[in-house]
């Protein structure tokens, strides 16, 4: 007989999973080694890492603090108190639920708190930045809902309200859902709200991609207009992989019925106690200095794409993202986003509003700053980068230069390193 395993003794990942160890080696090298511009990824401090790679993993504390369904859970009620009290300090809200295990599962509880199945919710196309949480016929929101969209206008690419106006009008939704994953603009809240009032419809905004810019007071906080707010904490908030719920009074129970029992077991507590971590570093002096220059920076190469020629949706950004529009580049997101990646310089390819083409390889390519400005890189980095992907697009043929812009790359990545 073998003896028992226990998981008291200090063996490495790397001796136990020699496999799995390595795949995370050479992912942090990969991280390190390239630029990265996808707009929903960020990084995350050591001690958001030290606090998700924690032994709160051990526990289970199924229900709320004060409230739990599992004895020894005084440390996990310390934890999840903490990060509810410094979530709503920040997002000044009246109540949160911080258990979501991903921003899909907060929109999940929302929907499940509020609506019946069949019940019409209005939500953004996919197609034209939505999320597929939104009311897509490929998602469970569109499967159990009846779901209407409403999109951009074609000529500005911006969200038309008097559009939205007309669609809520006719179609009477019982919610009505702002927030986007691929629009580059500041949504206005306020005017969302006035058609929800009109219509009698529920208004939820889902701040999955902006919470960072919210919480530091660069992008108008949604939790003074909306009934209910979703959110991710992984994007550019900066914290752990995972979701959050604000609302007012009047909805925490049902919310938190939601959550728990209604959609989800167990908490996860590690992930909790990350989260805690990233909302007081989200009130360290600065963090606000970061989110201004996310957005500082998205507008400068923003700028410097238009220099080189590119046609960027809505010409220009408001937030920490921009849409390209590759069809007078004669080449598709696809081939970009394949092309920029041998370059070190990771991308994704997006559909962009009436896309002519597919979403398997659509026309054009959505690009970030919170991963690059965690890095500590400014306005000049980024020009530099837009000189880059130009040159790369541009000499796609020219293998030699091809190489030449990967060392180009590569060395602003190793002036500024990912963890050191
Ligand atoms: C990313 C995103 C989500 C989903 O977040 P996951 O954690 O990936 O489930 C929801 N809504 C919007 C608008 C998003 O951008």
């Amino acid at each position: 007989m073998d003896k028992v395993l226990l998981t008291t003794s200090k063996e490495s990942l790397q001796n136990v999973d020699p496999e799995i160890s390595s795949a995370i080696t050479d992912e942090q090298k990969r991280q390190q080694d390239n630029l990265v511009m996808i707009a929903s990824e960020n990084l995350v401090s050591k001690a958001v890492l030290e606090a998700q790679g924690s032994i709160l993993t051990n526990k289970y504390a199924e229900g709320y603090a004060g409230a739990r369904y599992y004895g020894g859970c005084s440390c996990a009620d310390r934890v999840e108190e903490l990060a509810c009290g410094r979530a709503k300090e920040l997002f000044k809200a009246e109540h949160v639920n911080v258990q979501p295990h991903s921003g899909t599962s907060a929109n999940m509880a929302v929907y499940l708190a509020l609506l019946k199945p069949g019940d019409r919710i209005l939500g953004m196309d996919l197609s034209h930045g939505g999320h597929l949480t939104h009311g897509s016929k490929v998602n469970i929101s569109g499967k159990y809902y009846h779901a209407f969209s409403y999109g951009v206008d074609q000529k500005t690419c911006m969200i038309n309200l008097e559009e939205v106006r007309e669609k809520a009008h006719q179609i009477k939704p019982k919610l009505i859902i702002a927030g986007a994953s691929s629009y580059p603009r500041c949504i206005d809240y306020e005017g969302f709200k006035d058609i929800a009032r009109e219509t009698g419809a529920l208004f939820m905004v889902d701040m999955a991609h902006t919470a960072g810019l919210i919480a530091a007071g660069v992008h108008p906080n949604p939790v003074f207009s909306a009934d209910i707010v979703t959110a991710t904490t992984h994007k550019t908030f900066r914290g752990p992989r995972g979701g959050m719920i604000f609302c007012r009074k009047e909805f925490a129970s049902a919310i938190d019925k939601a959550v728990f029992p209604g959609l989800q077991g167990g908490p996860l507590m590690h992930i909790i106690a990350a989260k805690a971590v990233a909302f007081k570093e989200a009130q360290l002096p600065g963090y606000i200095p970061y989110q201004k220059m996310v957005t500082a920076n998205a507008s400068v190469l923003a700028e410097a794409l238009i220099g080189h020629g590119f046609d960027l949706l809505t010409g220009g950004t408001d937030t920490h993202l921009v849409l390209v529009d590759l069809r007078s580049k004669n080449i598709s997101g696809k081939e970009a986003e394949t092309l920029l990646e041998e370059v070190n310089i990771t991308v994704n390819k997006n559909v962009i509003p009436f896309d002519p083409k597919g979403a398997n390889d659509p026309s054009g390519i959505r690009l970030g700053t919170p991963t690059l400005t965690s890095r500590g890189m400014e306005p000049d980095q980024m020009r530099e980068i837009a000189a880059l992907i130009n040159e790369a697009l541009a000499r796609r043929h020219d293998q030699e230069h091809l190489k030449n812009i990967k060392q180009r790359a590569c060395s602003l990545c190793l002036q500024y390193p990912v963890y050191q």
